[in-house]
Parts: structure tokens; sequence; C-alpha cells
């Protein structure tokens, strides 16, 4: 209905330039327009609907949540954020867990826990966190900060202090940073995710997580977007062979609705005291269950789905022609394509495949059970535009 658009750009702020497609109901990896059109998602959301849309185990997990109560203050106990607490602990080695609503916002208390650390461990001159440049953290004033990309921070001076970026790859430019300026945190993202779906390099990775044992500083990985599932491992920092003291998530992990969860260990486990930090909403019993309920399906055999369905879109788009390159893990996918990625994305929508963009490339983040005759469809009509 034209109604909808004209009343979104009517009162909707205009933060978002969307796409001229109203979506009004789905099911699994198929999206429905209001025109009746269906669409094959190539997105989840941004990586959210981690089963698609509407999945039934999901659905049920919420609603039987939902009938039951809805929210608490976090002044009394709730099974479903205790139980999943516990189940993130379980699988990750981690100790604790703190719950927000977002991505952002799990960020600002990764960020608040390594000042406290950093004042209570280093001295009250270690407040600042290093990050890496072409980063993304979120949009708040701090993780705007964080996030190493100038387009983002322009508009919005002064930045919150307490953050300096070094290169992803320059060890020896970052150690240079580390010897100078008195730091508490280094936060990274193994897959930068808005950045251009870029992976960083293994070795980089461990010898980052080796100077910042060096310097006593926590090593804080941000998951928001490769978490849960979403590479083929539970978390992307798995892929690596380190221990992160903080990890924090959020966009799959309630399954689509709004959970975020920093996960605290080692030299991080015991900083948050209360009242150091809190949330209205954070761990919703609703979006815990949901959470729950997408959790308990990250199996091995899921994980190893995911990794197979990645490779098989890899091998099929690797040099296939309109292509330049493929870079990503499990299903978080970036393609570089020779025409105008706007353009192609536009098309893709026109034949009934939405995936997403990132900088140059076309970035696909399909749901992590998507079927296998689906995404055959969707990777023939993405094949075609690229060609065109
Ligand atoms: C999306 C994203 C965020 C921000 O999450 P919001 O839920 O939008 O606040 C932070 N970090 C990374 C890596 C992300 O992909």
């Amino acid at each position: 209905m034209d109604n909808i658009k004209q009343l979104d750009q009517s009162y909707v702020a205009h933060t978002y330039a969307r796409f001229p497609v109203t979506l009004t109901g789905g099911q699994g990896a198929l999206l429905t327009g209001d025109d009746g059109k269906q669409y094959i998602d190539m997105g989840s959301g941004i990586g959210v609907n981690a089963f698609g849309a509407c999945d039934a185990q999901w659905l049920e997990a919420v609603t039987h949540q939902a009938a039951a109560l809805q929210h608490t203050s976090n002044l009394y106990y709730t099974e479903p954020c205790a139980k999943l607490a516990a189940m993130l602990c379980q699988r990750t080695g981690m100790q604790e867990v703190f719950f927000s609503n977002s991505g952002a916002e799990t960020n600002e208390c990764a960020i608040k826990v390594a000042r406290k650390y950093g004042a209570e461990q280093l001295g009250p001159e270690h407040f600042t966190v290093l990050t890496l440049k072409n980063s993304f953290h979120g949009r708040t004033l701090a993780t705007l900060a964080a996030t190493g990309q100038e387009v983002f921070h322009k508009d919005f001076l002064p930045l919150t202090p307490g953050f300096v970026y070094g290169e992803s790859g320059d060890l020896e430019g970052i150690r240079k940073i580390l010897d100078k300026v008195p730091c508490c945190a280094v936060l990274l993202e193994m897959i930068q995710g808005e950045g251009g779906v870029l992976v960083q390099d293994k070795a980089f990775v461990q010898g980052l997580a080796q100077l910042a044992s060096e310097h006593k500083l926590l090593l804080m990985v941000d998951e928001v977007q490769t978490g849960n599932g979403r590479t083929g491992k539970l978390f992307s920092y798995m892929h690596y062979g380190i221990q992160p003291d903080v990890v924090t998530t959020a966009k799959g992990l309630g399954g689509g609705l709004p959970l975020g969860a920093v996960l605290l260990g080692g030299k991080a486990a015991g900083v948050l005291t209360p009242g150091s930090h809190g949330s209205t909403f954070g761990g919703n019993p609703v979006c815990c269950a949901g959470a729950i309920s997408i959790l308990e399906r990250l199996d091995d055999t899921l994980l190893a789905e995911v990794t197979a369905k990645g490779e098989w879109i890899r091998a099929q788009l690797e040099g296939a022609p309109g292509v330049r390159s493929v870079s990503g893990l499990g299903l978080m996918l970036g393609i570089e394509t020779e025409r105008d990625p706007g353009q192609v994305l536009a098309d893709c929508q026109a034949l009934g495949v939405l995936p997403l963009r990132a900088k140059n490339k076309l970035r696909l983040l399909p749901p992590l059970n998507i079927p296998n005759d689906l995404l055959e469809q969707a990777v023939t009509i993405i094949k075609e535009v690229c060609a065109k």
C-alpha cells in the first residue's frame, strides 16, 4: 500500500534509506510483501532472525513466556534469564553475563567494564580502549567513538574521549600506541561486518591477544553480528584459538527480539558490582526464552551445516562472471561485484531475493537453517544478476 510508505515518510525520522518494499509476513526463509510477492530472505533482518521468520520452536517459546509473565524488574529472579546466562557460560568458559537490549548497549557495558577494570587494577590514567580502524561498534556516543570510521563521527563532535585506533594487521603500530598511551582494553570484531565483511588474520589476532596480555589489558571481542552460530562456530573468536575476557553479542541471540549479552570471564569477571550497571528491560524473560530456544539448537550438527552452506555459496560465486571476490566465514559473506552493488541489490529485489549491503559489497546473512532449495534459487538469481 502506498499509504504505508507515505505515512512512514511523513512521520518516521529519516534515518533509514528504506527499500521500496513493505513486508507483512514470513515463514522461515520466505518473506511476503504487501503486494503478495514472495522473497527469499538472504539477510535475516540484519543477522537477527537466526532461524528465519516465525520459526515454530522460537514462537512457542516466546508465546509461552509472554502468556506467563512478560516482564519483571531486575530486582527479581526469572527462570529464562538465569537459564540463558548459564547456557552461555557453559558453552564459552566465560563466568558471568550482563543482559541488555541491543548491540550498542552491550559495547557500552564492555567499555564501562574496561574503564572500571583499568581504574581498579592499572591506575586512574588507564581509561583508554584501543579499537581498530574500519570497525563498527554502534551508534551511541561512546560506541560511536569506539567505531574507527570517520563517516560515523562527523556531525557528532566532540567524541567521547578515551579511544585510540590501530590498523588491522599492524601489530608493530599497535605495540607503539600501547607503549605510549595508558590503555585498559582492546576491542575488536573477528570479522568487520559493516566494514565490508573483512575477516581478521589469525596471526594478527593471536599477536594482539598476546600484546593485550603483556599490557594486562582486557581482550574484548564484539560478536554482535558474528555470534550465535553465524560463522559456523558458536562465537567467531573460537576460530582463532584465543580466550577473550569480554564477549559482546546481540543481533541473532534473541532470534528476532531485542536482546544483548555481555559475557565476562578471565580478568573481567567480578568487575561489575551491585549498582555499577543496570538496564530496565535487559534480560527480559520473553526475549531470554526466545534466545534459549535458539541456543539449544546451535549444536555441532547445525554449526556444521552453516559451515557447509557457506562453503557451497562461496564455491558457486567465487570466479563467477561479474564477481570480483568473496569474503567471510560460514553464513556471513561479502560479495564484491563488478557492477555497482546498489544496482545489483535492486535487481535481486526485483527478482525476489533480499540480500544486504556492506560498503562496496553485497552482504549475505541468510537464516542459519535456510533450506537448500531456497538457497540454490537465491544463489542462482544472485549469480544471474552479477553477470548482467
Ligand atoms: C550491529 C552491530 C552493532 C550495533 O548493534 P545495535 O543493536 O544496532 O545497537 C555493534 N557492533 C557490531 C559488530 C554490529 O554488527
